[in-house]
């Protein structure tokens, strides 16, 4: 009778827990598939869906209508995570390029050690080879800056070199990682700036994605929200920097969106023992800078600064592009040196550079994704926004020459995630969209209500969010509904919340 009761409880638990426990018949692999891993390294319970899928190499997944967004990044493919990685540092960096496999998380680990701070424990990547003289406090940089160029495609530097003479100058002069891979999935903004500036992988850190679903709300949220950095469940570079360095150092952070801003800047004085980091957003809604006073600072002399006129008053035109907001001036060769206007007044201003003590410049330049995204990787358009992007930097390497004379500097140059081609419809490869995916499932297991997957709006993520009461109702498993999307003729594979789970967290390290 009480053994009974005890399997009648134990398979009511069972049922009653599926969602979230181990089925036996998945195995936890001892070397899982690399695309299993990767979406295991960015997994994060509560905020990751329940459906993991990639698309085959060369298909898009949108959203309709497309507006802005043409071309989306956010999978495992060469040309989404293969992104550049250069340190440049006369006296700190010996020239050359080096033929180590190198991560985003290697990026602070590396940083760190040029200023002889170990690295903390979240921190999972290395501290790469640069042949630095540095490695000490004393003999530290006069200033450390991070340039995360956002949507910047490795094989931008030798394709757009004609018109890249700084950027190329930084590879030949500095320790370029040609063989620098995103590890993780999804490769989109937050999550790439995250691990950049943390060290850390998106399991560990939380920034899994852009956003998550809310099953309470029915809404997608982003992990950015009001410019909060709660949900980053690290601290970055910004936040070891100050702590290490105190109140003598700056610690400057600028960039476009809360997700490539906040990222930078990490917990601000929204932490305990922190202290309020220079965070400066580019506002497109107003053409403003702007920051969170409640964890950071914007300084008085960019609250002037408005980008409104420039847009309201260009001659220029635009391939079927109307220069009519913020968002349009993002994504042209003008917004460049705008934002490099700003970052110069702020290295000058606060004096980057100019005492004993280290200080820290974290910056993420939008404008290659946003003219990816909309004019895709092989456009005029992004020879114009990089060259822009090249003009500014050689201000900004100037500005702190200048300013750390015989002390120098450290500038790293990296990327977020990179940017799909344009489909090749002759090999069957096209846009895909994430409506006709849900309709499909719907059709193939919900085809009455059509309620079993939510509407989760960022396409980048290759993740679907399960309504689990309906999936019980229906009698479904998540094998069932990844069995549907693996038929689909443009995905390569799908895995279940339950497969990402049972990849060893061993194999990750
Ligand atoms: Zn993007």
């Amino acid at each position: 009778m009480a053994t009974a009761l005890v399997v009648a409880a134990l398979s009511w638990a069972c049922e009653r827990n599926e969602p979230t426990s181990m089925p036996a018949n998945v195995p936890a692999p001892e070397s899982p598939d690399p695309h299993q891993a990767m979406f295991a390294r960015g997994y994060y319970p509560g905020r990751s869906g329940q459906i993991f899928f990639i698309l085959e190499r060369g298909d898009v997944l949108l959203r309709k209508p497309m507006g802005l967004y043409r071309f989306m990044h956010g999978g495992p493919w060469d040309y989404d995570r293969h992104i550049p990685l250069i340190f440049y540092g006369p006296g700190f960096v010996t020239a050359g390029a080096r033929t180590t496999l190198a991560t985003q998380q290697d990026v602070a680990s590396t940083l760190l050690s040029l200023v002889g701070v170990p690295p903390v424990a979240t921190m999972s990547g290395r501290a790469l080879e640069l042949g630095s003289v540095g490695g000490s406090a004393d003999k530290a940089p006069g200033a450390v800056m991070v340039v995360v160029l956002d949507g910047m495609r490795e094989d931008y530097l030798e394709r757009y070199r004609d018109v890249l003479p700084n950027l190329t100058r930084l590879v030949d002069d500095g320790a370029s990682f040609p063989d620098t891979w995103i590890d993780y999935l999804p490769t989109v903004t937050s999550a790439g700036h995250t691990t950049i500036a943390t060290g850390a992988d998106p399991r560990i850190h939380g920034i899994a994605g852009n956003g998550y679903y809310d099953r309470r709300t029915h809404e997608t949220r982003t992990l950015f929200e009001g410019l909060q950095p709660s949900n980053m469940m690290v601290l970055g570079l910004a936040d070891v920097w100050a702590t290490t360095f105190g109140d003598d150092s700056v610690v400057i952070a600028q960039g476009t969106t809360p997700r490539a801003t906040v990222s930078l800047a990490g917990h601000g004085r929204c932490r305990p023992n922190g202290r309020a980091v220079i965070l400066a957003m580019f506002d497109y809604q107003s053409g403003s800078w702007t920051t969170n006073p409640e964890c950071y600072v914007l300084p008085d002399y960019l609250r002037t600064s408005n980008a409104r006129e420039i847009w309201e008053s260009t001659e220029r035109s635009f391939r079927d592009l109307t220069l009519d907001s913020g968002r349009a001036f993002v994504t042209t060769d003008l917004f460049p040196e705008f934002q490099i206007d700003a970052l110069v007044s702020m290295l000058e201003q606060e004096q980057v550079g100019r005492d004993d003590v280290a200080d820290l410049v974290l910056v993420n330049m939008k404008t290659p994704d946003y003219v990816g995204h909309y004019y895709g990787p092989d456009a005029d358009e992004m020879r114009e926004a990089l060259a822009a992007i090249d003009r500014g930097l050689a201000r900004v390497l100037e500005t702190l020459e200048a300013a750390t004379g015989a002390r120098g500097f450290v500038v790293a140059v990296t990327a977020d995630h990179g940017m799909p081609p344009e489909p090749d419809l002759e090999t069957g490869r096209a846009r895909r969209f994430i409506e006709e995916l849900l309709e499909a499932v719907h059709q193939a297991l919900d085809p009455e209500e059509k309620r079993l997957l939510y509407d989760y709006v960022d396409t980048a993520n290759l993740q679907l969010y399960v309504d689990d009461s309906r999936r019980r109702e229906l009698g479904l498993s998540l094998d069932d509904i990844a069995a549907v999307v693996r038929g689909f003729s443009y995905v390569r594979q799908a895995f279940t919340e339950n497969q990402i789970r049972a990849v060893a967290q061993d194999s990750l390290r």
